[in-house]
């Protein structure tokens, strides 16, 4: 046993020092952000924010929303939608920016060959390999097998919070890797397990490690408020995605629940009950659930909530001097805090 000493932090822990600037106003910031992904050698020019794959979240009514939105934002689809649906959706304009999420068994990778067979295979470019431990041999082995399988694919894998596993799988073939262990909205693997780290800390020293090799990283849970999205950026985090922040829409194709008045749709995390059953027709014995079910208030068209989360960033870009998203990171000095929201009035 070992212990190290050193804190690790969580975005609650800290807060961005504001610094002087030539900015006058957020409009002048562009949070767009260009990349060349290592390894397919993909272009990619948009708003690093992705929608998580999961049900409630990774619609494709959410593509479709993002791609009206036009600021170049993309969703990794669930991995649920039948051969036939996500076939005919990576023919279409609103599937450009959408990740093709999938696991690590033999019948996910089927499943992507028969929908590739039958997709716009120049839409269909960019995948999310998604497993919730990323720490296994056989999880490298399957990102080398698919590298070598489709060598022109831009590939996001993970999630794994530490340098070595996020130098593994850049080197195995990844483009990005997915860093978050635990610090998810609807998640319970620290409660099940005591496994997990720090969100921002992982972010830290994940982007470090891979910004060495020339890869990329998506910063995968934990944000709560706009203000968390821009400290992951200031991080040093390429992408960030949501789950929770963008759950509760009317792009989130799920029944709305009224009690009291008030409507609510159910959430979800995509290893708990819930899910296990609608997916895969229960728990297995072997597998604690690791996620829990919640009810989120409706609330409508995702797009104010876009607003909202894209004018916090701007806006945070504008308090350091940060005419583009790309120096966000540079400009940012955290500064370790006790306290960062005033609740007196409630939560929002
Ligand atoms: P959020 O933005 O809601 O805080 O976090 C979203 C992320 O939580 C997802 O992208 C995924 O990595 C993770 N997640 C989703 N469902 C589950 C689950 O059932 N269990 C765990 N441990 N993590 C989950």
């Amino acid at each position: 046993m070992r212990i190290e000493e050193d804190l690790k932090l969580d975005f609650k822990d800290v807060l961005i020092r504001p610094k002087r600037s030539t900015l006058s106003s957020r409009k002048e910031v562009d949070i767009k952000r260009d990349f060349v992904f290592k390894w397919s050698g993909r272009t990619f020019n948009g708003t690093p924010i992705v929608a998580a794959n999961m049900d409630g979240v990774g619609t494709m009514a959410m593509a479709k929303a993002f791609a009206k939105h036009g600021e170049g934002l993309s969703a990794a689809l669930t991995k649920h939608y039948s051969v036939d649906e996500l076939a005919a959706f990576f023919k279409t304009k609103d599937a450009h920016n959408a990740w093709y999420s999938l696991g690590t068994t033999k019948a996910d990778a089927d499943k992507l060959k028969a929908v590739l067979k039958k997709a716009d295979k120049n839409i269909l470019t960019k995948l999310c390999i998604d497993v919730a431990n990323g720490y296994s041999e056989a999880f490298v082995s399957y990102v080398k097998m698919m590298r070598d399988t489709f060598p022109k694919m831009t590939i996001m894998a993970g999630n794994v919070v530490t340098h070595e596993m996020v130098e593994e799988l850049l080197l195995s073939g990844a483009d990005v890797v997915k860093v978050g262990i635990g610090p998810g909205s609807v998640c319970t693997t620290r409660k099940m397990t005591g496994v997990g780290y720090p969100q921002l800390s992982a972010i830290i020293e994940c982007a470090d490690a891979a910004h060495g090799l020339g890869g990329l990283v998506c910063a995968d849970g934990g944000c709560t408020v706009p203000g968390d999205l821009a400290k992951a950026f200031g991080a040093g985090a390429d992408f960030v995605m949501l789950g929770g922040m963008l759950a509760g829409h009317d792009q989130s194709e799920c029944e709305i629940t009224q009690q009291n008045g008030q409507k609510f749709v159910t959430f979800y995390g995509m290893s708990s009950k819930t899910a296990m059953t609608k997916h895969s027709g229960g728990v297995a014995e072997y597998r604690a659930s690791e996620g829990k079910t919640v009810h989120v208030k409706y609330r409508g068209d995702v797009k104010a909530t876009l607003q909202d989360i894209l004018g916090g960033i701007r806006s945070a870009c504008t308090y350091v001097g940060a005419r583009k998203l790309k120096e966000l990171s540079k400009r940012t000095t955290f500064i370790r805090v006790t306290q960062q929201i005033n609740n007196v009035f409630g939560e929002s």
